[in-house]
């Protein structure tokens, strides 16, 4: 079902400490909205994040995960381990994953298979490039990523699927899509999924933004009726700037 949420990719940030302050100043802030609210911290704290947040209406989620189920992949985690510590969501497809791990659709269409049959909740990321952009082909790149990445899914698959639309030359830079650039590619990507799974699949799909969200700016584009919440970076490392967001629908 189609739904406002906040999601805060902690990225590389915050160890135990920090953690343990950070989700303590999240409990003091009040909600006024009704966005879900998601934080995803490094895997070695998010045992600790969930559970100190288990009576809160904070979901504790993971920033990435392996596709396969166990074996010789040191340094790597499953979704059976995320599933072991009461994980139910995981983003798959950031863009800082797709450039320094070397993360391609396709090794990715096998993690959101993975995922799937462990019955989590995907937050699946993708967006295109400045120069695509400047090119005036990121409609198409962004296509063939969904399409590459998740068209080989069933219709049922997608309630479970949440889009995070992340243009890269916007994350970390300052730099945001204008709220018409965003809304515009947001309806371009339901009539996509419009397109080969129909109208409830497309209208029922929670599509989130990302890149460079913050409090000043989260009203603007959570206004624009396909963009149904955000993924925010740098903006969530700050409890008050982070739930100014979630507070802005
Ligand atoms: C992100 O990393 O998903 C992101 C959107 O980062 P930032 O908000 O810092 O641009």
């Amino acid at each position: 079902m189609r739904k406002h949420i906040v999601a805060g990719n902690w990225k590389m940030n915050n160890g135990l400490i920090q953690t343990e302050t950070l989700i303590s100043e999240l409990k003091q802030q009040t909600k006024t909205s009704d966005a879900e609210v998601m934080i995803a911290p490094s895997f070695t704290n998010l045992w600790h994040a969930f559970q100190s947040t288990r009576q809160d209406p904070i979901e504790v989620v993971a920033q990435n995960m392996h596709f396969a189920d166990n074996g010789a992949y040191t340094g790597e985690v499953s979704a059976g381990m995320l599933k072991s510590i009461g994980i139910k969501t995981v983003i798959l497809g950031h863009s800082e994953r797709r450039a320094y791990f070397n993360e391609t659709d396709e090794s990715l269409a096998r993690k959101v298979d993975q995922a799937l049959e462990h019955e989590m909740r995907v937050i699946f990321c993708f967006g295109e490039e400045l120069f695509n952009r400047k090119a005036g082909n990121h409609e198409d790149i962004v296509e063939r990523q969904i399409k590459n990445a998740l068209f080989h899914l069933d219709a049922d698959a997608f309630k479970h699927i949440v889009l995070a639309y992340e243009p890269v030359w916007a994350i970390g830079t300052g730099e945001t899509a204008t709220p018409d650039q965003a809304q515009d590619m947001h309806a371009f990507i339901r009539q996509t999924l419009e397109a080969k799974y129909g109208k409830d699949v497309a209208n029922d799909m929670t599509i989130l933004y990302g890149g460079s969200v913050k409090p000043a700016n989260a009203k603007e584009i959570f206004s624009k009726p396909d963009v149904d919440g955000g993924l925010i970076g740098g903006a969530s490392l700050k409890a008050e700037d982070f739930f100014a967001i979630v507070n802005a629908f």
